[in-house]
Formats: structure tokens, sequence, C-alpha cells
């Protein structure tokens, strides 16, 4: 197991720095910014964060109804959200458990986008060329009566409801910093608008925001980089388990009629990957013949030549996926990582003024590739917490702290305790894991050990020299997908179908902490995996006379999905995602 190189600790803060070529974003220093006072600010407009503001708005309601005499107001309670519209960052394709909303919204299926419900499943093993249909479903993925959605239209629609109550949404801000007293976070900065590559002022220079906030709920979703910078600050993920993650590569289809019917759920086990990786597929039925089909590779490989969209591709050209792809035409690209750690892996959930919720927090059954109930859950929870709190004009972390004894006492912990080896089992390839499964499900999720340790998935890549030239059994993973134009694609290709956008002239999002490390000691030790591993074509190697290696790193920052894979595998820990200008990323409207 290798460790983090001498120089770049684990937790090292953003140092911002710049070569000839790169700038990288940071914070103005020494400028007035306007300051807003708040009661509770949730960063992110996800389910978490979205379900976080309506149960709040809920609660708030109730006690103005019970008590008018002492009216609470909602007026300071604000959401942050990235992208330009409610929705925009999250890509189509999810069968959603419905019980967090039939707790949050009784009856919320006759007035959401549900696109059907789930009412034919097959589970599958691949290899190469042929297929092994499973004669039951087993019963941790069986999907009957959860629903298909969209998730960016259902997002959309839980926001409306959130601005309906009277609660501020901001769109196209995304949270840059957190404000700190101590241990005490105190709020958030937002980002600042109108830099340019250089980090100049612009003539439409806009200073970020400083949210003064009783209660900071941070909702980014997957390694957010507030979440990340707030564990690193106060240690909180001491004594658990390291979280470790996957990689979805998605793409929606429209397909000929009956090839997969609507409320029709595949999910698929083994090629192409290998017996030593984890990962599996999905496909989805929707309305209208759209299907939302992926690949997730999880972030733990050994090889630094895999390209989880490579992995997609080859997957798509099996015969018997290939065969309902055939005629139909791809709309929507994307990616999203998702944390696999599970109960192990879940942090301090709440501190002086903060709590942490969703994927942010590590909310997912990797067992059931499940994430939405969980974070939908854990936001009312939060919420339920955080209207306690204001009653009682107490923000400490002795108050805040009912959070997570609200989740010990909730299902949340009955359905994470009970697969909470699950990821783990799989530490030493497919076989061992199905062991471990099997294992795990007749002792109640223990399995051979109370705990199976977890390793940072970036510390298992290998050196290339350690590795067979050929590629071995992992060929049809490895560099860049060609695609054929019709069922596989390139990368290019692809992320031309993710809608993504960004104000060009901003410096770069993507922080390299040292340049030199990926021009000389990366290019020799692991073939610079970030060009593989990026599922958006931002990172290259471009020619160079000036570098010893005769290359040099490029980016191209303005393609990225925001999927975050970078600041996860890279094996040096030189890479920190930043929250780009607010409102720049991926665009999947109306998917
Ligand atoms: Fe994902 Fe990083 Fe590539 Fe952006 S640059 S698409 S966050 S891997």
């Amino acid at each position: 197991m290798r460790q983090s190189i001498p120089g770049f600790p684990l937790r090292e803060k953003v140092q911002v720095q710049s070569n000839k070529m790169i700038y990288f974003r940071k914070q103005i220093e020494g400028i007035d910014r306007p300051q807003m006072e708040a009661d509770v600010v949730i960063v992110g407009g996800g389910p978490s964060g979205m379900a976080c503001a309506l149960r709040l708005s809920q609660l708030i309601d109730d006690h103005n109804h019970r008590h008018p005499e002492a009216q609470m107001t909602k007026e300071n309670i604000y959401v942050l959200e990235k992208a330009r519209e409610i929705g925009q960052h999250c890509l189509s394709g999810a069968v959603l458990d419905p019980r967090s909303m039939d707790e949050l919204l009784p009856g919320w299926q006759n007035e959401a986008p549900v696109d059907a419900q789930v009412d034919r499943e097959s589970f599958y093993f691949l290899t190469k060329n042929s297929s092994f249909r499973a004669p039951l479903m087993p019963p941790p993925m069986q999907d009957h009566g959860n629903y298909v959605i969209s998730i960016n239209r259902f997002v959309k629609w839980l926001g409306e409801k959130v601005e309906q109550t009277g609660i501020t949404v901001f769109t196209g801000f995304a949270g840059s910093e957190l404000l700190f007293e101590g241990d005490r976070v105190l709020g958030v900065r937002t980002d600042d608008k109108g830099i340019d590559k250089r980090n100049e002022q612009k003539s439409n220079f806009e200073p970020g925001y400083d949210l003064k906030s009783k209660i900071t709920i941070l909702a980014e979703g997957t390694r957010g980089s507030l979440t990340k910078e707030l564990i690193a600050k106060l240690d909180l993920d001491k004594n658990r388990n390291p979280q470790v993650y996957g990689v979805g590569v998605k793409e929606l289809w429209e397909v000929p009629s009956g090839r997969i019917r609507k409320g029709e759920v595949i999910l698929t086990l083994g090629w192409p990957l290998t017996t030593k990786e984890f990962g599996g597929s999905w496909i989805y039925g929707s309305k209208d013949n759209l299907v939302s089909m992926g690949y997730v590779t999880s972030l733990e490989y050994a090889d630094p030549r895999i390209d989880p969209q490579h992995a997609l591709q080859t997957f798509k050209a099996h015969p018997l996926i290939a065969h309902f792809l055939e005629g139909g035409k791809m709309v929507r690209y994307g990616a999203k990582t998702m944390p696999y750690g599970g109960w192990y892996s879940l942090p301090q959930l709440a501190g002086n003024g903060w709590m942490l919720v969703g994927d942010s927090a590590g909310f997912v059954n990797s067992q059931r590739l499940k994430g939405i109930h969980l974070a939908i859950k854990s936001g009312m929870l939060a919420a339920e917490t955080a209207f306690e709190a204001l009653l009682e004009s107490n923000f400490s972390q002795d108050r805040l702290k009912q959070f997570r004894y609200k989740v010990d006492a909730s299902w949340i912990r009955d359905e994470l305790y009970e697969v909470r080896n699950f990821h783990q089992g799989y530490n030493n390839g497919l076989i061992p894991g199905l062991f471990n499964t099997a294992l795990q499900m007749v002792t109640g999720g223990r399995g051979l050990h109370e705990v199976y340790p977890s390793h940072p998935g970036h510390q298992r890549m290998q050196h290339l020299d350690q590795l067979p030239a050929d590629g071995g059994n992992r060929t049809q993973l490895l560099g860049k997908a060609k695609g054929d134009g019709k069922i596989t694609f390139d990368k290019l290709t692809d992320l031309y179908h993710s809608g993504t956008k960004h104000e060009e002239d901003q410096p770069s999002h993507l922080v390299i902490h040292d340049t030199d490390i990926c021009n000389t000691r990366c290019v020799k030790e692991f073939g610079n995996p970030c060009q593989n591993f990026c599922p958006a074509n931002v990172y290259e190697m471009v020619e160079s006379t000036e570098s010893l290696s005769g290359k040099e790193i490029h980016l191209n920052p303005s393609n990225c999905v925001h999927c975050k894979t970078c600041d996860i595998m890279d094996p040096y820990e030189i890479i920190t995602w930043v929250p780009p200008e607010g409102g720049g990323g991926p665009n999947y409207d109306g998917m």
C-alpha cells in the first residue's frame, strides 16, 4: 500500500499557484464583501438539500399554526445551488425507493414527474460474449414497485415546492468557502463572479456574499468541496473507515419501441470489468422509449490506464446490450461519483453550527446502488434537528449532534447497518466478494469480522512497471475508446451530449498543487491516469520541449461535468476540485 508523497499530506489546504500556462481559481483577498444574515443556509439544491428545506418549512408552518403568538419566519432560510437552474446538474436516470418521499409528502406520486413504476426486472452475469440470467432477482436488488424518475425533473419539481413555501433558492451561486470562528461554522462565502483567466477582476466583477448563518447544512453531493474542507479541518473521519467511491458513467438513449419496456430494470455484473475490479451496470426503461444506462467502475482499481468511459463503451458493445440499442440514438451523457463506504465510513455528522447530509455525508446503500431515498431522509432529519435548535436558539455541537441520534434511531441505520461491510467484502475481488456477501446475508451484515477495513481507492493504483505492458486481461478497459459512432462513442462525442458549458474566461477550477509532478514523476510512474479517469477529457498531456519528459499537462476546465473523479482518484492527491463560477457545468435540462 503506497502512502501520500512527502510534502503533500492528505489534508493539505489548497495552495493556489500558477505556472506559465495555468492559473488556478482562488479567492480574491482584501475586498469588502456584502454581508447577509441567515438562520439556516443549505448548500446544494439536490434531493437532500431540497428535502431538508421542505421539511423545515413544514415544521415551521405547523409551529406557526399551533403558536400564533410566537411566529417563526422562513425569510432567513436559503438554499444555494451552483447550477444556473434547479436540477440542471442532475442527470436523468434513477430508480427511487419511495419510502422517504412517502414520509415527506404523502401522495407525492400524484403530482411528481414519475416516469414509470418498476414491474419487470432481470439480473445478468456477463462474460465477453455470453450472458447468464439469474433465475431470480437477488432480493437486495429487487426494485419492484419503485419508481423510475428523471432526477433532473424530480429535483426541479422539489425545488418548485421549496420556492412555493417562501424559502429562497439562489441558483448560480456556489459555496466557495466556509466561514469559521475556531471550530464553529459561521456560514458560507459564495463564489466571486467576473474573474478572468489570470485571476484579475473583470469589469463585471462581483464579490461573493458572506452569508452568516446560525446553521449551515452541507448538501453538496459526493465529495463536496466545502465538506472535504470541513472533514479535513475538524478531523471528522477520525477512527472511521476511509470513504471509497465509484464513478457511474451514464448515457441516455432513445431506443426503438419494444426494446426495453417502460418500468423495466436490468442490472449486470461482470464484463467488461475483470474479477479484480468492482462495478456493474444498470439499464432503466423510462417513458417515451427513453432508456437510462450506465456503468459504474469502483475507484479502487490497480491499473492507471483504466478509463471508465471506455468501460461503458465496451459494455454497450456486448451482444446482449448492443441488441437493445441498435437503431437507437444517444441523447445525453454525464458522469457522477457516489460514496460506497457505507455505515462505517460516515464521518461525524454535526458540530458547532453545521450538519452534513446526503451524498456529502456518504448516505448510500452500495449493495442496492441507491442513495436518493437516504439523501431525502437525512435531509429531513437534519431539518428536524435545525428546527429544534432554532426553537431553543442553541446551535452548539451538543444540540446539533441530535442529528446523529435521529439517524441512529431511524430506518437509515437499519438499512445501512445491515450492509455495513458489503463493499469492503469485495476488497480482494469478485469471488471473495460474493462469498463475503453470502456470509454477511446469513450473519445480519457481519460476515467474518464486525468491521471490514477499507483503504482510500487511489492508494491501490499500481505503477506501470508493475503491470503487464500489453494490458493483460484488461485491454477492453484501457486507454481511449474509439467508438463506432452508432452504439459506441469516443469521449469527445459523448461529452458533446453533456451540454456542459462554463464561462471560458475564468481561472481553472481544477487546482493542481504541483504541475511538476504531472510533467515528470507521474509520466513515468502512472502514465498520467487523469487522462483516463476523467470522463470529460479535461486533462491532456501535450508535447513540450521545456519539460524533461517531453510532456506537459494541459487543462480543458470548460469540459468538466463536475463528477469529482479527479479529486478522488489522483494517485498523488494533488488535484482539488473547487466550484467554478456559479452557473457553469453540465446541462441535463429536460432529461
Ligand atoms: Fe470529473 Fe474532474 Fe474530469 Fe471534471 S475534471 S469531469 S470533476 S474528473
